[in-house]
Order: C-alpha cells, then sequence, then structure tokens
C-alpha cells in the first residue's frame, strides 16, 4: 500500500514562536491601521502578541500622531478621527482651538477687546462660513452692531502651533519602528525561518521593551534623508536591507516620511545575495508601492556604523535635529496645501536640554 505524507506548514508567530492551535494567528498591519496602514498579514502574528504589542506602545503612539491623521484625512476602519487640540497665536495671544479633519478649525477665534473709548469690539477669525455664523449668533445678543471686514492676504497668518510628542528618541516610538521592520521581514520570510536565535533581542526588545543594546535608534544622515529615502511627506516607508558582505540585516523605518529610523533585525545573519527591499504606503489613497533600490555599482552595501553611531554617541542631539528635518519638511507640504485656510499650521519646536531646566 503507498503511504501518502502530507505536510502541512503551520502557522508559527514570528514572536512567542507559538504554533497553532496554541495560538491563532490575527490580522497585523505593518504600519498601524489607525495611522492609515495599508499592508497586513495573516500568517505571522498570533492574536495575543498582536494584542499584547498594540496595548504596550501602539495605541499610545498612534495618539501622539493624531494630528497627522486628522490633517491627511486618514481614517482608520474605526471611523473618523478626532479633533486635534492646537494652539493659535493671533496678536501676541494664543488660543486654545480644535482642528477637524481637513485641518481647519472646528470653532472660529473671537477675540474680544476694547478700544481708546472703552467700546467692546470683536474680531472673528477663521474659515468664512464658521465666521458667517459666529457673526450670526453675536449680532442676536447685541444690538446694534456693525462689522467691517480685514482682509487677512498678504499679512501674516495666525499660526496654529501642534503640539506633538517631539522627544523622538522615546523607546515606546522606537518600539512601535523596530515592530514594524520585524513584521515587515516576517512578511517577507516564512514565519518559520524567523523562530532563530538571532532574533532574540529584537524580538525581546519589540514585546518586552529590553534593551541591553540599542537595536533601533532615529536616523540622522542627511545624504540618505535627502536622497533616497526621501520620500513624499505624508507616506510610510519600511526598506529592509543585507549584503554578503555585511552580517548585519538592517532596515529604515519612516512614518509620514517626517519621522525616520533605523532598526537593526539581526548582526548575524548570513546573506547569500544582497536585500534590498522596500514597501512605500500612502495612507491617504490607501496604496502600497515596490520601488527597487540599486546603487550605480551593484548592490547597495550600507555602512552600519555610520548610521548608528551618531545616535549612540549623542541621541538627544539627534533627536533635536530630526525633529526640527520634520519640522522644516512638514512645513514646505503644509505651507502649499494649507497656506489658503487661513491658519498657518506649524509644528511644536522640539526642547532642547538647555530649555527643559
Ligand atoms: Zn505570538
Amino acid at each position: 500500500m503507498a503511504l501518502s505524507i502530507m505536510a502541512k506548514l503551520m502557522f508559527t508567530c514570528i514572536y512567542c514562536l507559538k504554533t497553532e492551535p496554541i495560538v491563532s494567528p490575527s490580522e497585523a498591519h505593518i504600519f498601524p491601521d489607525a495611522m492609515g496602514g495599508v499592508k497586513s498579514t495573516r500568517d505571522t502574528v498570533c492574536k495575543n502578541c498582536n494584542h499584547k504589542i498594540n496595548r504596550r506602545f501602539e495605541q499610545a503612539e498612534v495618539a501622539k500622531f493624531s494630528f497627522f491623521q486628522s490633517i491627511w484625512g486618514i481614517k482608520s476602519r474605526r471611523g473618523r478621527i478626532k479633533g486635534v487640540p492646537a494652539t493659535v497665536e493671533y496678536e501676541g495671544k494664543r488660543f486654545n482651538i480644535s482642528l477637524d479633519e481637513e485641518g481647519l478649525p472646528k470653532t472660529p477665534l473671537v477675540l474680544r477687546e476694547k478700544d481708546s473709548k472703552g467700546k467692546n469690539y470683536y474680531s472673528i477669525i477663521g474659515p468664512a462660513p464658521l465666521v458667517e455664523e459666529k457673526q450670526k449668533e453675536i449680532e442676536s445678543k447685541i444690538k446694534p452692531i456693525s462689522w467691517s471686514e480685514k482682509d487677512l492676504t498678504g499679512i501674516d497668518l495666525p499660526e496654529s502651533v501642534i503640539e506633538i510628542a517631539s522627544d523622538m528618541a522615546r523607546k515606546s516610538l522606537r518600539r512601535l519602528a523596530a515592530k514594524v521592520a520585524y513584521e515587515r521581514w516576517g512578511q517577507l520570510r516564512s514565519s518559520v525561518v524567523l523562530d532563530d536565535a538571532q532574533y532574540n533581542n529584537i524580538r525581546n526588545f519589540i514585546l518586552k521593551g529590553e534593551e541591553p543594546i540599542v537595536l533601533c535608534g532615529i536616523l540622522s544622515d542627511n545624504r540618505l534623508l535627502s536622497g533616497m529615502l526621501n520620500f513624499p511627506t505624508g507616506h510610510h516607508a519600511v526598506v529592509i536591507n543585507a549584503h554578503p558582505k555585511s552580517n548585519v540585516l538592517g532596515a529604515f523605518v519612516t512614518f509620514y516620511s517626517l519621522f525616520y529610523f533605523w532598526v537593526i533585525l539581526s548582526t548575524n545573519f548570513q546573506a547569500i545575495a544582497a536585500i534590498d527591499d522596500a514597501l512605500i504606503e500612502d495612507p491617504q489613497d490607501q496604496k502600497a508601492y515596490f520601488p527597487i533600490f540599486r546603487s550605480n555599482t551593484g548592490n547597495l552595501l550600507v555602512h552600519w556604523d555610520h548610521i548608528v553611531n551618531p545616535f549612540l554617541k549623542n541621541p538627544e542631539n539627534v533627536a533635536i535635529s530630526s525633529m526640527k528635518f520634520a519640522i522644516n519638511k512638514f512645513q514646505t507640504t503644509a505651507d502649499e496645501a494649507y497656506g489658503s485656510s487661513g491658519i498657518k499650521h506649524v509644528l511644536a519646536q522640539p526642547i532642547t536640554g538647555d530649555e527643559r531646566e
């Protein structure tokens, strides 16, 4: 009698390394769903680990970037995004406002002041429909009232200062970057292959926050930031790289192409051929792209020492200069897109060590 043996590849979780039916697979997004992440898998991460990651740092980090979800109209499956708190500076005064999904104030700014004769006057600033609505509201309460219109074109727009957590070196954000790189790698390779001790460190960093050696830091290499990795603002990207001449399996991860990180997945990796895989996601249009990176001389050999060392030597300085890079890049895009809304969006400047005291 002929014997037939059927081998079935079981689901193995790339974090806890447990297999089905002890654990069950879940839908895991490489970039968080709530950040508009496009690519997901159902054969890399178990429900337990997905839940742990979400609860331990992903949720908190996603909330810190809610401004970008809002301003670029990125909706998660869970629906619309709530208003983003911001402060507006106008004529030397600060006001707290809330921005809607288009980056517009949900309510207009109303300034009540007294002129030299002690007479009250109101200034209403904001998008036209909101200003008109407010105008009617005030008219119904105070009569008689006369209005004069001030054209804001050509003069400095009120600035809305958006506070996002500007400490880019924080561990929870670096864990999120590491998660993106590791899960992308799991997506490219069978999860069975990731059941290897060389990935223990990166797994422990992501799941438990353990960091005997630093495996993820902020990218400060200007040639990469303004060259190969200069993706359009608002796009997420992860690039995985390995080369036969190097033992490092590394990655670059960017959120919104504003905040850039490097990740060392393994320092004991034997690449038979060069690997340079890029995944770029457009959260607004829900599209994924896979461009090919090749240097002129052949495959890309990354000098990881040069990438890693600046952060290891002075993480705070790298964090501040990266935040400034993000602010500048954001400003260029935001000025083009939102200059006509009557409010100019500005990201809060990072606080330096001296200012903190
Ligand atoms: Zn698991």
